[in-house]
């Protein structure tokens, strides 16, 4: 064997999980390795929330280009070179993955290039294409990941796309279609949609963005059927036939099996925790029957120099939950009280317009014992969102009732993905509705609705009748 050499906290995998670990345990005193076999930045930053970002924006640009009757705003002759986009979308991703070398560098975190494979509680393999080498640790948090769910009658091909091959692709297809209308799914449909790609879902149980209310789903299936977007419920897709330039897909639905051909074919129905080809089991490392791994408040999994996060315990696979769950495993390695709490992280998809969700839903609230009031305001009575031409949608905020305690908010409507973060604080600070409502919001600005919502949850809203 090798000399092993010694660490003080390792870190396996670079992304948003891992390197925001590496960088809180190194500002804490701790002596930090991190080992990443892929990119730095892992999927999210390479293959998932910032690429897809990047497409989501160009599609919308696009959109906006052919110009708006409504306004006297004609265009002729909207082109697009796709191998631009991708070129663009590629300096953003380097820009933010060199971000991240630097601050790790700057952190002074050791950086290895490398698969780890656990030997035991203290030691594992770090095996790049040539060589493998023997680390031992005090202790380690594991961020590694997931990775797309294949099905087996849709092999991933250059024409059976997963995530990340929609991402890259060169041209823009004529026709696609999309197996699972969750949100990475409609994200990324909406996107082609908006470059101009016939899309049509196909989406196995009775709606498409499962976890989001009725209403909110609402005013994302208006726009996407205004895109032209086909939305197929309660089928089941079957197999898929590749031909020369394109493929048949075969899905049934009201029992009948129905065809249907395009260029592409995305297949986007989950993601699976990257935890089995890691060793966990020589470590002793509790899973449930799904591979997720099992931790307590601080991340901890039943191996108590072993620490997990991100993707690969429960919980909702979001980049910002993978991030705040690093902190805590690495305040909890240096000593620090911090324990999980996700009270005020949000939800958001990206579709058109954006749908955000934090704290309770009122169903959920009512479930959970509470006596709540749900305060709605519509986008169509804010000023702004007029003058944006993009009043769709409107804000849901839960309060308790006898005290008018802020436990939730739902955004359907443009920038719902930074607006919920007021919501957010509310939720972490403990404040109420009144608190909300005396604070002055800018005019005219978005914003402004959460003011309002909190009025209504008054019973004095301005704006509203
Ligand atoms: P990952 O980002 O998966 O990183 C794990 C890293 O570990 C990888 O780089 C991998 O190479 C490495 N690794 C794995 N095994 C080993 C090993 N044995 N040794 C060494 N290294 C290893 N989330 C959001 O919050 N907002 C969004 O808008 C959003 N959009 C998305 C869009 C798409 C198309 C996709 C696919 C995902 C999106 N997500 C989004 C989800 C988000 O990307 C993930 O939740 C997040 O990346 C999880 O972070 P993580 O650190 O747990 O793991």
């Amino acid at each position: 064997g090798d000399f092993p050499i010694e660490v003080d906290t390792l870190v396996v995998g670079a992304g948003p999980g891992g390197y925001v670990a590496a960088i809180r345990a190194a500002q804490l005193g701790q002596k930090v390795t991190i080992v990443e076999k892929g990119n730095l930045g892992g999927v999210c930053l390479n293959v998932g929330c910032i690429p897809s970002k990047a497409l989501i924006q160009a599609g919308h640009l696009t959109e906006h280009a052919y110009g708006n009757e409504q306004l006297g705003i004609k265009t002729e002759n909207v082109t697009v070179d796709f191998t631009k986009v991708q070129e663009w979308k590629g300096t953003v991703v380097n820009k933010l993955t060199s971000g991240v070398e630097g601050l790790l560098k700057g952190n002074k975190v050791d950086i290895i290039k490398g698969e780890v494979y656990f030997v035991d509680k203290n030691t594992a393999k770090v095996m790049d294409e040539k060589n493998s080498q023997t680390y031992t640790f005090n202790n380690c948090i594991i961020a590694t990941g997931s990775t797309p769910i294949e099905i087996p009658t849709f092999k991933f091909s250059e024409r059976v796309l997963d995530s990340t091959g929609a991402l890259n692709l060169k041209e823009i297809p004529e026709k696609m279609v999309v197996i699972g209308g969750g949100y990475i799914g409609t994200e990324l449909g909406t996107a082609y949609a908006n470059f101009g790609t016939e899309i049509t879902v196909l989406e196995g149980t009775k709606d498409i963005l499962g976890g989001f209310e009725k209403q909110m789903k609402q005013v994302v299936k208006k726009r996407l059927k205004k895109k032209g977007v086909n939305i197929i419920t309660e089928a089941m897709a079957k197999g898929v036939e590749e031909t020369k330039d394109g493929v048949k897909v075969s899905y049934e639905v009201n029992g009948k099996e129905e065809t249907i051909e395009a260029d592409y074919v995305l297949v986007t129905v989950g993601r699976r925790p990257n935890t089995q080809e890691l060793g966990l089991e020589q470590v002793g490392i509790e899973m449930n029957d799904r591979g997720l791994i099992k931790i307590d408040k601080q991340c901890r999994t039943n191996i108590d120099n072993i620490y997990a996060i991100g993707d690969i315990v429960e919980g909702m696979p979001l980049a910002h939950k993978a991030s705040y769950e690093g902190k805590v495993a690495a305040e909890a390695i240096s000593g620090e009280k911090s324990e999980i709490d996700y009270i005020g992280m949000p939800a958001v998809v990206f579709s058109d317009p954006e749908l955000a969700s934090v704290g309770y839903t009122e169903q959920e609230a009512k479930d959970a014992g509470y006596d709540v009031k749900a305060a709605k305001f519509p986008f169509a009575a804010n000023g702004r969102a007029l003058s944006l031409n993009d009043s769709d949608g409107f804000m849901k905020l839960i309060t308790r009732k006898e005290d008018g305690l802020v436990i939730g908010a739902q955004i359907a409507g443009p920038n719902a993905s930074d607006m919920i973060a007021e919501i957010g604080i509310a939720i972490e600070a403990g404040m109420t509705a009144e608190d909300i409502a005396l604070t002055i919001h800018a005019h005219p600005s978005l914003g402004e609705i959460t003011m309002e919502a909190a009025e209504v949850a008054l019973g004095t809203p301005i704006h509203m009748l």
